[in-house]
């Protein structure tokens, strides 16, 4: 008898861990004609700064239901290298890489090249050897990596650290580097901070946004996963699920960043997400009333804040609406404000941000 309770409290606490494992898989659907790759390319490892082994990682990649990651060691921040001590400054690759393949989860080899502002710190994606990046000359690392073919973005731009007032600034350097096909990307999200000057930045000189973790602790402390909290992802629109497709998505500029419930991106990009995740169908009129039931649905994490700017008001909501991550709601429109005319529902959404101070705005026809 001991034995069968002893099997139903394993079962149970089996069951209990399966379905948290499931809960807190990032969930965002395919867009129009891409996959949506769910991808985490800043995080660091005990082979720099980090605080876990690279295995760890992986683990906490899987458990978030990511399609890729990077481990982006720093090049010159090496703390613990006289514990640690890893001349092949590939190791951490290739020990995630290995611990990866069970999982099917595709890990891009990167590295953080270091260096006071400007230029800051930047990511190379896709690189071959990080050995023949450790160079004196900041610029000859970004070349040495863009001469593998890395895609490069400007890592934390808003860091305190070393921009004091929070506003990132693109210098004389940062626009020669853009000109050289040095720099290609740049973080609008890092860690537990969010930079609208950033996006403007992207904007204004098409590079591609990213958000990460920028990681060194663990994903399930810093971002209170067993709260329901999420880490920062980036996105990927991509043609298909492999590091290639990710290159491709990456330089081309389709990706969105997902962070603390804030999605971020160029307007095209969050039109692709923001049709596939939200949706609005027209219920029917409350029996011979002026009142349309109107279901919206969500089939993506994120929860959708939106802010009715349009002439009709509501019988259960102000004009102010929350869409829960993966749900349904019905939204009751007095329609008798639109004086007989085919005039649009219209929301923008609070927590799609297109541009600085510029939210997305949705249709809905009437
Ligand atoms: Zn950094
Ligand atoms: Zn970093």
């Amino acid at each position: 008898m001991r034995y069968y309770i002893f099997s139903l409290i394993v079962f149970i606490a089996t069951l209990r861990t399966t379905a948290q494992d499931l809960d807190r898989k990032i969930e965002f659907p395919d867009v129009d004609s891409f996959l949506t790759l769910k991808c985490d390319l800043h995080i660091h490892t005990v082979f720099s700064d980090g605080h876990v082994w690279p295995t760890i990682r992986v683990s906490e990649a899987v458990k978030d239901g990511l399609d890729a990651i990077s481990l982006t060691e720093h090049i010159e921040n090496q703390p613990w290298k006289e514990d640690i001590p890893h001349p092949d400054r590939n190791r951490s690759y290739e020990i995630a890489k290995k611990a990866a393949k069970p999982h099917n989860l595709i890990v891009i080899h990167g590295t953080e090249i270091t260096r006071d502002m400007p230029p800051g710190h930047a990511n190379a994606l896709f690189v071959k050897d990080v050995n023949e990046l450790v160079v004196e000359d900041s610029i000859t690392a970004y070349q040495k990596a863009r001469d593998q073919g890395a895609f490069i973005f400007w890592n934390h731009p808003n860091w305190i650290q070393q921009q004091k007032d929070g506003i990132p600034k693109l210098s004389t350097l940062h626009d020669s580097l853009i000109k050289s096909d040095l720099l290609h990307g740049i973080e609008v999200v890092n860690d537990l901070t969010f930079s609208e000057e950033a996006l403007r930045i992207a904007i204004e000189n098409n590079l591609t946004v990213l958000g990460t973790s920028d990681i060194h602790g663990l994903v399930d402390y810093q971002y209170r996963i067993a709260e329901g909290g999420h880490r920062p992802i980036c996105l990927v629109f991509a043609k298909e699920r492999s590091e290639e497709a990710i290159r491709e998505a990456l330089f081309a500029g389709r990706t969105v960043t997902w962070f603390d419930n804030i999605l971020a991106g160029k307007e095209d990009n969050m039109k692709m997400l923001v049709d596939a995740s939200l949706s609005f169908k027209t219920k029917g009129y409350i029996g011979d009333t002026d009142v349309l039931e109107i279901e919206a649905t969500n089939v993506s994490d994120a929860k959708f804040m939106l802010h009715n700017i349009s002439v009709y008001d509501f019988q259960k909501n102000t004009d102010i609406i929350e869409i829960l991550p993966q749900s349904k709601k019905i939204l009751q429109v007095i329609t008798s404000r639109n004086q007989g005319e085919k005039i649009p529902l219209e929301f923008n959404i609070l927590n799609a941000v297109i541009g600085y101070k510029k939210q997305f705005k949705v249709s809905v026809p009437m």
